[in-house]
């Protein structure tokens, strides 16, 4: 079974990926980012807890967001594997994810990390927000603290399946199908 996270700093193409990808290998997708905005727009406890963060553009605490994922996984049956997208965000989450993994004898296939630059990747953000309905999208401070998190917190994951041998660069600038293509040969090359 396939478990592929899609890494990279917020706004470097992970949701856009994702979408290609589930349909080219069949494999279920889960986004932290989607989930928690779901659980924001129902209105449930853990959204109202979750929008606190992500308004200011920090993490959400781990505890929260492993609990969320790990319901996410354990309700999925039947599925041929998982892209993460933007999960695991810290050393204490992919230490959670590898550890739920191997009690189902399974383990991470590899982390694709997209490589996009600084001044790229707040021209995208900015323009999305121009349609994608997302407070954290608009103010180019709260962007900018987003990227901070990633640095501090969320790149290091990189490192830690980079000593396992797992961790893959993909350049993350070009057309959407140039990107894809460097993707799928990756992902072939596990498959084989
Ligand atoms: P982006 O990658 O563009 O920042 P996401 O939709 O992945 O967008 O995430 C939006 C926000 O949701 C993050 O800034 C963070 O507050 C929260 N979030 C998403 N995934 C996680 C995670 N794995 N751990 C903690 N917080 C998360």
């Amino acid at each position: 079974m396939l478990h592929i996270i899609l890494f990279g700093p917020p706004g470097s193409g992970k949701g856009t990926q994702a979408e290609r990808l589930i349909e080219k290998y069949n494999l279920f997708h889960i986004s932290t980012g989607d989930l928690f905005r779901s659980e924001i727009n129902q209105q449930t406890e853990l959204g109202l807890r979750a929008k606190e963060f992500m308004d200011k553009g920090i993490l959400v605490p781990d505890e929260i967001t492993v609990g969320m994922l790990k319901n996410k996984v354990e309700s999925s049956v039947d599925v041929k594997g998982f892209i993460y997208d933007g999960f695991p965000r810290t050393i204490p989450q992919a230490e959670a994810l590898d550890k739920m993994l191997s009690s189902k004898n399974q383990s991470i296939s590899a982390l694709l990390a997209l490589h996009v630059d600084d001044d790229e990747i707040v021209r995208r953000i900015l323009n999305r927000g121009k349609n994608s309905g997302r407070s954290d999208d608009l103010d180019e401070s709260i962007i900018r603290k987003r990227m901070d998190e990633y640095r501090l917190k969320t790149s290091t994951v990189y490192n830690y399946y980079d000593s396992k041998g797992k961790s893959i660069k993909i350049e993350g600038i070009g057309t959407i199908d140039e990107i894809s293509n460097r993707i799928n040969q990756n992902i072939e090359g596990l498959i084989c």
